[in-house]
């Protein structure tokens, strides 16, 4: 089936790699959605507009609600703009509207600033069920976006849930907001989070807050150092800025590009989205497995009642998935 008020392939890449945000909008659509009609334009889609990726910076941005990331995110924003002059797209990823409908990330307006600059551009992922609250289609959402001209990307998540690793397997730079003094030092943070950052930002440093953010700072300083330095030689970093007042915000940036610079003449840059292209394609499979998997006429027909075998106790967990895997093999 065709899709309703689709463009053909070329007006989609040419409207993308033309900055045209209507046309960068509707793709993105077409990107995010599963008719298979779509599937087939999403891939003519990327075939055309992918000489003209990877020349982004790539952020990950996660933090718990209330961590200040729409505030930050503002603030970079509109530096990235102003003083630099540069492009910055934001996905925003809620892991919340699978479950309940509602929303972590809010109806509130964030982003107020940025929004209304025409060298921004915001766009909410839906996030489905995949990769622990991940959209399914952000890397993809993500080129389009770069080959739009958009310099900087940043994939905002919230901070439960394992969408982190999937941030992280997609983005050159895994940033972590973390508000000082919210009751605990280690709000929420698991142990194998802090062993993903590349740097700690610590929130809200502004007025009485001062004095408790440089406190968390030292802290995180310390916590850090009892993990063994990166394979690409990077030592994460902490630092403590106010999006309020603007301070530190700068300095948080100028670390990403340290960073960036410094992998790039080492080679671990390019290595590492090579690798994120495999991981791309690997998760892609898989993905396609399970769909065919589900479609499979006989394996629909025999699943309820292997599953109401298993949860009796009739049928081993171990015998259901082989005897599954068996019909779908067709041997
Ligand atoms: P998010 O849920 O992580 O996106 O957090 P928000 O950006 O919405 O911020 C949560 C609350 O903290 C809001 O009331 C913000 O006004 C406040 N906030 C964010 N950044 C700062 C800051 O730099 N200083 C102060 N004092 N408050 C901040």
């Amino acid at each position: 089936v065709r899709a309703p008020r689709r463009l053909s392939p070329t007006a989609y890449v040419d409207g993308i790699l033309s900055g045209d945000r209507i046309v960068l909008s509707r793709a993105i659509s077409v990107v995010e959605s599963d008719l298979p009609f779509d599937v087939d334009l999403t891939g003519h889609i990327l075939e055309g507009i992918l000489p003209h990726t990877g020349k982004s910076v790539r952020v990950g941005i996660s933090g718990v609600p209330g961590a200040g990331k729409s505030t930050f995110i503002d603030a970079l924003g509109v530096h990235l703009i102003q003083d630099r002059a540069e492009k910055v797209a934001v996905l925003s990823i809620d892991p919340s509207s699978q479950v309940s409908g509602g929303s972590i990330l809010g109806d509130k307006t964030r982003m107020a600033r940025l929004v209304s600059l025409e060298q921004a551009y915001i766009r909410p992922s839906p996030s489905r069920c995949h990769l622990g609250g991940v959209a399914r289609r952000t890397r993809e959402t993500m080129l389009v976006c770069e080959a739009a001209g958009f310099h900087n990307i940043i994939v905002e998540t919230v901070g439960v849930g394992q969408s982190e690793t999937a941030v992280k397997s997609m983005t050159d730079f895994f940033l972590l907001l973390l508000v000082a003094g919210a009751g605990d030092e280690l709000q929420g943070i698991k142990r194998g989070i802090m062993e993903m950052v590349d740097a700690i930002a610590i929130t809200k440093a502004d007025g009485d807050n001062v004095h408790r953010a440089n406190r968390a700072r030292d802290d995180y300083r310390n916590a850090l150092r009892l993990f063994p330095k990166g394979l690409d030689g990077w030592s994460p970093r902490v630092q403590t800025c106010s999006s309020l007042e603007g301070s530190g915000v700068k300095e948080v940036w100028e670390t990403i590009l340290e960073h960036q610079k410094l992998l790039t003449e080492t080679g671990h840059f390019q290595a590492r989205r090579r690798q994120q292209s495999l991981d791309w394609m690997n998760d892609l499979i898989q993905f396609g497995l399970e769909d065919l998997f589900k479609r499979h006429p006989e394996v629909q027909s025999r699943l309820a009642s292997l599953t109401s075998e298993v949860r009796v106790g009739h049928l081993s967990a171990f015998s259901a998935a082989r005897q599954l895997l068996k019909v779908f093999g067709g041997d």
